[in-house]
């Protein structure tokens, strides 16, 4: 974050990616802002029962804030809660996928880097999952490839990842370690790759490219769904170096899903 005058406060548009206690009363959260990207910033009296700043500093909260310079983090002074995604935290599915998208959206986002795109990527699926706009698998899947590829890393779905040969439609070897497609040429020797039906290849173009909120309507053809998850847990896991304990925690609520 830029350092901000003494005195100086700044408006943001910020969603809570993360949050932890301070003192007795206070929390610190990390917030994604549509202006200065992601910082962390000091919610005082957020562990206050019935305290304005309680509610507003709850993961994935959307608020429009107040920030004025502290000693080492800024303090918001105002919250002004824009959605609470209130369906959201009322079932568990829809949480644990949120929760998921904040944790991620946390490692592959540095700090006060500019990601307007990301904070409107992130707005969008939230709001996604909040109307129940299809599966919120389709949402989640989504929103991984675009912010892999938002971050540069996106992988390679058109042509195998080594020799550039373009894929033409047939069952293809997936390695999230090279990053893509591999042709029957290349993936010998490549260790960990999925393989993976020419309709799992043409979802995940879709997933990435697809207009968001004409996603709901995507089909998913039987087989499909777990090879697009393997696939792209295996490109997450890659990126972010360290665990991601809310995915752990999908894996277990899907797994208790019909
Ligand atoms: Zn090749």
């Amino acid at each position: 974050m830029t350092a901000l005058d003494p005195m100086a406060s700044v408006s943001l548009h910020a969603i809570v990616l993360r949050r932890r206690d301070l003192g007795e009363t206070d929390r610190i959260v990390t917030l994604l802002s549509q202006e200065s990207g992601k910082l962390d910033a000091v919610a005082k009296g957020a562990r206050k029962p019935g305290s304005k700043s309680s509610g507003a500093s709850e993961l994935f909260t959307l608020s429009h804030i107040q920030l004025a310079e502290g000693r080492r983090l800024g303090i918001v002074t105002q919250w002004l809660v824009l959605d609470a995604f209130t369906r959201i935290r009322a079932e568990l599915g829809l949480l644990a996928r949120a929760s998921y998208l904040c944790e991620l959206t946390d490692k592959l986002v540095d700090d006060g880097e500019p990601c307007g795109e990301v904070y409107d990527l992130l707005r969008g699926a939230l709001s996604l999952l909040e109307i129940g706009h299809g599966h919120p698998d389709t949402v989640v899947h989504a929103y991984e490839l675009r912010l892999l590829e938002e971050r540069g890393y996106a992988p390679a779905l058109g042509c195998c990842v080594r020799c550039g040969k373009e894929w033409k439609g047939s069952p293809a070897a997936f390695s999230p370690m090279a990053g893509g497609l591999l042709c029957r040429a290349c993936r010998g020797g490549v260790e960990a790759t999925v393989m993976v039906r020419p309709a799992t290849i043409q979802t995940m173009h879709t997933l990435k490219s697809g207009e968001l909120t004409e996603l709901g309507a995507m089909e998913w053809k039987p087989g499909v769904a777990a090879e697009v998850e393997a696939c792209l847990n295996g490109c997450v896991r890659v990126r972010c170096e360290r665990d991601i304990r809310s995915a752990r925690f999908l894996e277990m609520v899907r797994g208790t899903e019909v």
